[in-house]
């Protein structure tokens, strides 16, 4: 019989050695009874992190995550498919806001529950917050009503749902523990274990602005997603994309939000130019869209999926469902006519403009991101306020020809207009590689797994 007690546990991870499964569930029954302080949880998770974990020990830590949550029941005979996507994050990754209503648009049931910033990449319900009134602490019973109602539902842990992640997702942040592939899977399944699924896709991204960095790690965490979801009898599949620029152009709480709602607008700039500028951005958003149609055997292929969702952008029957369900989450009605006129804005905008002129050959997210942490779009620390206004907006992207002085980026300082805006700006500034012939362009999808 093992040694469950504290000093057990961190002694047999500490020497390196794999846990059983009466330590992993124990670790995770303390840490949701709160019986242990967060400096052992801390040093437990450190362990992890520097040791590893092998697949046993992710798959049990899984399960345990999820034991000790509430699940959401009950999605009702008219969203008899409750599916959904979960991204490992990344810079300017709003795709989630526009997906998710999309999908609800088109008869599937999305109980999507989301994370807060992690490390530099945002986090879904720190954009959400932006919006006046907007509720996304949820019980799991209005979850299911909701769902029932609208087939919708964006929301974040709370003591009761996924209690355990909630915990340890907060502390490996600001302890430099995200990224093992053990505690990113069992974060991520143990979430989705307690939506009540029929199937749900994976955003695995690589690169600057992802988790991982190279392309070899993030498919090993894809792997490990796809094979412990499917042992806890979850279909599921993975879509790994590059994210080496940020996604899209706007990165940022609100102008993320504005961003999804331009895309979803009928008639707006974005949907009259066939969603050009954001064209990395849909493609993810399509093809993880067509993933989620098939677990419902609601598509024939990528060509009708596309159809579909085509139809539902133009129509604004993506939009309305956003703004249906905004609403069911105490947004009020008189301001989802024209949200974006109500969100947060910035105090000053500068533009960072291009030291010469050239082709875009890269522009790295990781120093956008960087420059999101000067303007509080993240948090440094877990007592942190974002700053809901602030971010950047890029007015080009890799591939795109430049005039030497032309703007290129667009910063914005948010609430008190004076966060280091100047650090920003040069960080951004340094994020752009201009060169004088066009570079090679890579697809944003790398491989669909599973
Ligand atoms: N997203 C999550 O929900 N958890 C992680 O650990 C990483 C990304």
């Amino acid at each position: 019989m093992s040694d469950c007690s504290y000093r057990g546990i961190i002694e047999t991870k500490k020497a390196g050695r794999a846990l059983d499964r009466g330590q992993v569930f124990a670790f995770a029954g303390n840490v949701f009874k709160g019986a242990w302080p967060d400096y052992q949880i801390a040093a437990l998770t450190m362990a992890l992190r520097l040791q590893g974990m092998n697949s046993k020990e992710t798959l049990w830590l899984t399960q345990a995550m999820a034991h000790y949550s509430e699940k959401i029941k009950g999605q009702g005979k008219e969203f008899s498919f409750a599916v959904d996507k979960h991204s490992t994050g990344g810079v300017g990754d709003g795709i989630s806001l526009v997906l998710a209503p999309l999908a609800a648009s088109l008869g599937l049931c999305v109980p999507m529950m989301s994370g807060r910033s992690l490390g530099i990449t945002g986090g879904t319900l720190d954009k959400l917050d932006s919006i006046p009134g907007m509720r996304t602490q949820l019980k799991a019973g209005e979850v299911s009503g909701q769902l029932k109602a609208i087939g919708l539902a964006m929301f974040g842990q709370t003591d009761k749902m996924a209690p355990v992640d909630r915990k340890l997702y907060a502390l490996r942040d600001v302890i430099g523990a995200i990224d093992l592939t053990g505690l990113i899977v069992a974060s991520i399944v143990s979430k989705k274990l307690t939506e009540g699924l029929q199937g749900l896709v994976f955003d695995v991204k690589f690169g600057r602005g992802a988790i991982f960095d190279q392309y070899d790690k993030a498919r090993e965490l894809a792997l490990g997603l796809i094979r412990t979801a499917n042992a806890c009898g979850l279909k599921s599949k993975a879509v790994v994309t590059r994210m080496e620029e940020p996604l899209g152009r706007a990165v940022g709480n609100a102008l993320e939000i504005i961003q999804a709602w331009e895309i979803m607008r009928p008639g707006s700039p974005l949907q009259r130019s066939g969603w050009k500028q954001t064209a990395d951005f849909m493609q993810v958003t399509q093809e993880l869209l067509h993933q989620m149609l098939c677990f419902a055997g609601k598509t024939t292929g990528r060509k009708q999926s596309q159809a579909l969702a085509g139809q539902a952008l133009k129509s604004g029957a993506a939009l309305n469902k956003f703004r249906q369900m905004l609403v069911a989450q105490g947004v009020p009605g008189r301001l989802v006519s024209d949200l974006p006129k109500h969100l947060p804005r910035p105090k000053r905008t500068v533009a960072v403009r291009a030291g010469q002129g050239g082709f875009v050959s890269f522009v790295d997210a990781k120093l956008i991101a960087l420059a999101g942490l000067h303007l509080k779009v993240v948090r440094r620390c877990r007592e942190d306020e974002v700053d809901f206004a602030a971010g950047v907006v890029l007015g080009k992207k890799i591939g795109d020809f430049v005039r030497p002085g032309e703007a290129i980026a667009d910063v914005h300082a948010g609430r008190s207009g004076s966060q280091d805006i100047g650090a920003a700006a040069r960080l951004v500034r340094q994020a752009f590689l201009i060169r004088p012939s066009k570079p090679r362009m890579f697809p944003v999808i790398k491989e669909v797994m599973g």
